[in-house]
């Protein structure tokens, strides 16, 4: 059975020649860097997606005020959609029963709660 052929390492620079898109030792390097900015892309790069603007779209459509307001009895227009439960601590990304229309102060005073709360741990 003939194997595939090789290719140059993608490291830029790099002239080994690899089966895979690196070598050993540039595979290591690339991981490294994945773990370490992987998760913020992962965000940033999420809420990009069709399937979130979707998801958003039909949240602000079904409640155009802001929820945290709504509860103080106070009409503000929504701008933002936030997960009840942060997708970090495995809430779901899409469900309607995981999505709360907020405004852009109610916004960020829940994230600045939710920080506090994780560096208190
Ligand atoms: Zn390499
Ligand atoms: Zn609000």
């Amino acid at each position: 059975m003939p194997r595939k052929p090789k290719r140059p390492c993608s490291y830029p620079g790099c002239p080994k020649l690899v089966e895979g898109q690196y070598c050993e030792e540039h595979k290591r390097l690339t991981d490294k860097q994945y773990n370490q900015y992987g998760r913020d892309d992962f965000s940033k790069n999420f809420y990009k997606t069709p399937e979130w603007r979707a998801a958003r779209k039909r949240q602000l459509d079904s409640q155009p005020f802001c929820e945290e307001c709504l509860k103080a009895g106070k009409r503000t227009k929504a701008t933002m959609v936030d997960h009840i439960k942060p997708i970090k601590q495995g809430g779901d990304k899409f469900a309607p029963s995981n999505l709360q229309s907020l405004c852009w102060s109610c916004h960020s005073r829940k994230s600045v709660e939710e920080g506090s709360r994780f560096s208190r741990k």
